[in-house]
């Protein structure tokens, strides 16, 4: 980190940024946000990735663009298409090894610093639907389709939440599927899908009604003490399965442009512009059994897939505040008041530290988190708790650098109110705060409280 006002504005314009010859500054990969040098955790492999990845996104995704997309609320599908085409899921470069969750999770980094947008958009796939193949699938459904995943040429969304069900969907869930011999067929909505309008395969989470029937039949367990809820690998809000064992809930890797499959875009959205979430209806869609996820029987196995999704939502909340700290510290060492830099008071020097402090927090949660993953230890209230600490922090640092930007602090042009903006879904998504304390509850007593 620099520490001379004079020498700030220049490197306020390098900070964090790629240097003619494609190194970090200073060695470092963040010079200025990442105070303790977590990055360095990373192999000298991974870094030059990262770097790679830095320099895409820089070059086809500048800030100026991103400010534009935001304001039209449109998704800049073809720029971002060098980043699908970039290979950095699993770059070759890391060879055999692949991708550690510690690069994982710096990717992620890397993208919500750079854009939250472009960070759900991309993780949309290498995360949420990334998990529902290799998580919910069987062997012979990842060997078939996770390359596929990895290189973009299946591309797939995660639909999950419902119009009337988001934070109590385990037990909710109102899309059905019916077993009709060797197909099956679903009825619901599915709301909140992001870039659903591009995918080629929607996941479907569904309630499985063959024999049941489902106006007045209510045989979906529902969180018992004793069961696997109890045990804290129910997920959110029970429903785990039923005494009788039988499977209570499917995933289904429906067509986007099966018969009965219609996705409207969500208007007026105040957070995450650029991304086209969608209101998905499937009216009688009928999918194979093919297309069946076959490793998803109950709730439990979803929560699995929710246990990945979360800390890359706690790594993109780390990004998204230390964009918004970089940004913030560039504007307060250029804009003079009282004839001098705003970096130069008191007050605005607390606030700066306390950002830094929220980034650094945040970090060592994640990076213990990862390096959990990468021993594969890591358990459901392990992501929940790091998913809502770090976007507790990441709410804080993105107002704080909001405020110290003033007026300007409000306008696309200082990076900051696009932060401001978009941490607001990040704070929802993947579970709420509450959800995920509750979560973290029920593993601290072994107690489920979701519905009281
Ligand atoms: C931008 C964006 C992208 C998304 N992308 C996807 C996606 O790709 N796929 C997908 O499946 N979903 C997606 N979601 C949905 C998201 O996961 C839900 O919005 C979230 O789970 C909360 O559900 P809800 O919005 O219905 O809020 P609600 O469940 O209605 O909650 C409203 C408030 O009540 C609180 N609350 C609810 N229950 C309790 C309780 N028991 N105790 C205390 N407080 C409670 C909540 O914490 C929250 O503050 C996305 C959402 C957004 C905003």
């Amino acid at each position: 980190m620099t520490n001379d006002v004079g020498g700030g504005e220049a490197r306020g314009e390098a900070q964090g940024g790629v240097v003619p010859d494609g190194s970090a500054p200073d060695g470092a990969l963040y010079p200025d946000s990442d105070l303790y040098q977590f990055a360095d955790l990373m192999t000298e492999a991974e870094r030059a990735e990262i770097l790679r990845l830095r320099t895409v996104l820089q070059t086809h995704l500048p800030p100026e663009f991103l400010a534009e997309g935001w304001e039209r609320g449109e998704c800049p599908v073809d720029a971002l298409e060098p980043l699908a085409q970039g290979d950095f899921m699993e770059p070759a470069a890391l060879g055999e090894s692949g991708a550690s969750w510690l690069f994982q999770g710096f990717r992620s980094f890397e993208l919500a610093r750079h854009d939250a947008s472009v960070a759900t958009w991309y993780n949309g796939q290498a995360s949420l639907f990334r998990s529902n193949v290799e998580v919910g699938g069987s062997p012979e459904q990842v060997a078939e389709w996770g390359p596929r995943v990895v290189d973009f040429s299946l591309r797939g969304v995660f639909a999950l939440t419902e119009p009337d069900h988001g934070s109590d969907i385990a037990g909710g869930l109102a899309t059905v599927a019916r077993r009709e011999g060797e197909t099956w067929v679903i009825d619901g909505a599915k709301r909140w899908i992001g870039s659903a309008a591009y995918a080629d395969r929607i996941c479907v989470i569904a309630r499985d009604v063959t024999g049941i029937d489902h106006v007045t039949g209510s045989d979906d367990g529902g969180g018992t003490a004793g069961g696997a809820a109890a045990r804290g690998r129910a997920g959110d809000g029970d429903a785990a399965s039923r005494p009788t064992g039988r499977p209570t809930v499917r995933a289904f890797l429906v067509p986007r442009t099966a018969e009965g499959v219609t996705v409207e875009k969500i208007p007026h959205k105040a957070a995450l512009r650029m991304v086209n979430n969608g209101h998905i209806t499937l009216e009688s869609v009928v999918v194979s059994e093919a297309d069946r996820l076959h490793g998803v029987d109950t709730f439990a196995d979803v929560a699995a897939m929710l246990r990945q999704m979360r800390a890359t939502v706690a790594w993109q909340a780390a990004g998204l505040q230390a964009g918004a700290f970089e940004a913030a510290r560039k504007y307060v060492l250029s804009r003079q008041q009282f004839g001098r830099p705003l970096g130069g008071f008191q007050l605005v020097q607390e606030k700066l530290s306390r950002m830094l402090g929220n980034v650094a927090s945040t970090l060592g949660l994640c990076v213990r988190l990862a390096q959990r993953q990468d021993a594969g230890v890591f358990e459901e209230a392990e992501s929940a708790l790091a998913k809502r600490e770090a976007c507790r922090h990441m709410r804080e640092t993105v107002a704080l650098a909001r405020e110290v930007c003033g007026g300007n602090g409000i306008t696309l042009e200082t990076d900051v109110a696009r932060f401001h903006a978009d941490a607001e879904a990040l704070y929802t998504y993947e579970g709420t705060d509450d959800i995920n304390a509750l979560v973290v509850g029920r593993a601290i007593t072994g107690l489920s409280a979701f519905a009281r």
